[in-house]
């Protein structure tokens, strides 16, 4: 059986700068994840990333996937369901195996977990009842279907406030509700959404419930909006910010933070011995959860563990 020096979980940012340098460093490794499953190919412009003025998420995420491509590096598109440490004899230390859905182990004597966040839920009456008949967590996926229709984006982020200026490429009337005010997006997309005339702001409101039988038809709010506590409309976007995918790694015992975020020191190492994380999953980078610090996050890790495993 195969032991790769490393496997990279995740095929986000995080996952493909480390790839880039490890391949670099020459360690025999391969990545997990699928480009289109993280959250940049969720992002309609990205606008902040050097060198790009303005491109598509999925724009971006085949760049990255053609860089790596070039060292030959093997991607493997599957669903990792379980990661486990296991004392291997004939190695003589322990090794690291990923199972897949597919059935399959991969083995490695170090692993990079960069497996990013996943949406955060309301958890409000309606919301999963009516999850693609209308409820989305991903404008950028299923914006287009909401051409001339009504709706409504949950949420005050920068991923917020570029949904709701994305459907309002499509929708005839885009809400934007946020629990606070103001906004906690970039000022520059604040004055991008106060310009533009089919986005209509509800602050200090919450979405309670999501009505609808097959379709969504309209939500209740807990403040009321125009003189009435419901708006009628086609879809509700829900972009209420992330958690972090860590679910996975909780039988190796990595240290999380109270929020859940794996707690990483400066060299992207965690408290087991050959496991690192890098990007939207950890603790790093003072919170700023972005590309920028994924890439850099994915690029120090790799560094450690070439050190690391050289050393071994
Ligand atoms: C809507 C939106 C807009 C954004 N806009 C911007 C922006 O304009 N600028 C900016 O800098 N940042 C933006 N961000 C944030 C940015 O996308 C993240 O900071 C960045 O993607 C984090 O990279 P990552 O590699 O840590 O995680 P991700 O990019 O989320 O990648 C996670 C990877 O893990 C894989 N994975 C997860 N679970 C499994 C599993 N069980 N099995 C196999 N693979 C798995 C996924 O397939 C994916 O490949 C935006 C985010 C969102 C949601």
């Amino acid at each position: 059986m195969n032991i790769y020096d490393l496997i990279i979980l995740g095929a986000g940012p995080a996952g493909m700068s480390a790839s880039i340098y490890a391949s670099r460093y020459k360690i025999n490794h391969i990545i997990i994840g699928n480009i289109f499953d993280g959250s940049v190919a969720k992002a309609h412009l990205i606008e902040n990333w050097l060198g790009e003025k303005s491109i598509k998420g999925t724009d971006l995420m085949m760049k990255f996937n053609d860089h790596i491509k070039d060292f030959g590096t093997n991607l493997i598109v599957e669903d990792i369901v379980e990661i486990k440490e296991e004392e291997n004899v004939e190695f003589g230390r322990n090794v690291f195996n990923i199972k897949t859905n597919n059935n399959k182990t991969y083995r490695s004597k170090s692993i990079l977990i960069a497996l990013g966040t996943k949406h955060r839920k309301l958890n409000i009456f309606g919301e999963e009842e009516l999850l693609g008949k209308g409820v989305s967590y991903c404008a950028v996926c299923d914006g287009a279907f909401f051409k001339n229709k009504i709706v409504a984006v949950v949420g005050g982020s920068n991923s917020a406030a570029m949904a709701s200026i994305m459907l309002s490429e499509h929708a005839d009337k885009v809400y934007l509700i946020y629990r606070k005010k103001p906004l906690r997006c970039e000022p520059i997309m604040t004055d991008r959404i106060k310009e533009n005339k089919k986005i209509t702001i509800l602050y200090n409101t919450n979405v309670t419930k999501v009505l609808g039988e097959n379709r969504v038809k309209s939500i209740e709010l807990d403040n009321e909006y125009d003189s009435s506590k419901e708006i009628k409309l086609d879809g509700l976007f829900i972009e209420a910010g992330s958690v972090p995918s860590a679910s996975l790694v909780k039988e190796l015992n990595v240290n999380v933070n109270d929020s859940g975020y794996i707690i990483i020191n400066s060299n992207g190492a965690t408290n087991i011995e050959g496991v690192y994380a890098a990007g939207d999953i950890t603790n790093g980078s003072n919170g700023l959860r972005q590309i920028v610090t994924a890439v850099s996050e994915g690029a120090i890790s790799a560094t450690s563990i070439y050190k690391y495993l050289k050393e071994k």
